[in-house]
């Protein structure tokens, strides 16, 4: 089976012998005070500025999920409230999860400016040139749900202070472990705040990060599987070449290739189409039937999701799916 599913997604084939290396290797035992654990993350954190080219300065913290990442913004880094202007369900989501603990106020006291980078759930994007029009307009904190862009595509890293991504989206790896980056102002943010009643409370996590430790027993196996994926990885650079290419391609092919076909491209701006996951549009029979016949040939289409739940259904370009797989996909769809 090839699976095409936006999260989790296909794993990268090696992830199979660096998990049986941690566990021949005692590394998943390993006490997570230990300077042998110390070293995996300090390594890892290493790995993370230089593959993703994340700026010295801002920091890289170990957390469970985005959807963690997105409670630790609103009770560690949110004064008052935050404003979230969405576009789809996992904007949506993290708004209500915001909200529970920083109910809304009115606009101006906003001091979070909340946006979801690629919109997994429609196939859209806010593109750097938005968010850096939103940099200039915005002077509070800026924080970034790069979950299903971030290791896949360049990101300006300085057009924000806070930036997440749980690893089952680009990073090719199982879900259960996310990477929170904050900048130098976000700290201090969460010091003027001084926010402590969690056990994920940033200055916490900051507190136990600076000494490549975790503030309760992390994903040992998940940290080390990351650390072994950025080593094989090539720098976002070339990666992010590769997928803005393939999203090219894949958006051509739909607009010429398929064009015969019961089914469209979901987003027809283009400057708001995303590169790493492509929504495609048609009636919920032709949807359901598509994807039963995709099942047959051994090929996973990712569903739709909240709203566009029955009439989408997407596919993700992401970095672990080879040329060959998207060829075969391709060949199942013109053959459709
Ligand atoms: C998948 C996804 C999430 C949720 O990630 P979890 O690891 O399940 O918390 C959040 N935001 C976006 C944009 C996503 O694609």
């Amino acid at each position: 089976m090839i699976t095409f599913y936006p999260g989790p997604s296909k794993v990268y084939p090696q992830v199979a012998d660096y998990a049986v290396e941690a566990v021949r290797q005692g590394i998943v035992s390993l006490n997570h005070r230990s300077a042998g654990f110390m070293d995996i993350v300090k390594e890892t954190v290493r790995l993370l500025h230089e593959k993703l080219d994340i700026p010295s300065d801002y920091h890289i913290a170990f957390v469970s999920s985005a959807t963690e990442c997105w409670e630790i913004v609103a009770q560690s880094l949110t004064a008052e409230s935050s404003l979230h202007p969405y576009s789809g369900a996992f904007g949506k989501k993290w708004a209500e999860y915001a909200y529970r603990i920083k109910p809304p106020v009115s606009l101006n006291e906003a001091d979070v400016l909340c946006i979801v980078q690629n919109e997994t759930s429609n196939g859209t994007q806010v593109n750097m040139e938005t968010l850096a029009q939103f940099r200039r307009d915005f002077s509070a904190l800026i924080a970034v749900d790069a979950v299903s862009s971030m290791a896949g595509i360049t990101l300006d890293w300085s057009l924000a202070d806070v930036w997440f991504a749980s690893v089952q989206k680009c990073f090719g790896l199982p879900a259960g472990l996310a990477v929170l980056v904050y900048s130098p102002a976000a700290l201090k943010r969460a010091e003027e705040i001084g926010e402590t009643a969690h056990y994920n409370s940033i200055l916490f996590i900051h507190e136990n990060f600076s000494k490549f430790q975790t503030p309760y027993t992390p994903n040992g196996l998940g940290i080390y599987l990351l650390m072994r994926v950025l080593q094989q990885v090539t720098p976002i650079a070339d990666i992010s070449g590769r997928t803005k290419k393939r999203a090219i391609e894949w958006y051509t092919f739909f607009e010429q290739e398929m064009k015969a076909s019961p089914f469209t491209v979901l987003i027809n701006d283009l400057a708001l189409r995303s590169d790493t996951v492509i929504a495609v549009q048609g009636s919920e029979t032709e949807v359901s039937a598509i994807k039963k016949a995709a099942q047959k040939m051994d090929i996973m289409l990712g569903n739709g999701y909240g709203d566009w739940k029955n009439t989408t259904f997407r596919i993700a370009n992401f970095p672990a799916i080879t040329d060959e797989e998207i060829g075969t996909l391709k060949q199942f769809l013109r053959s459709y």
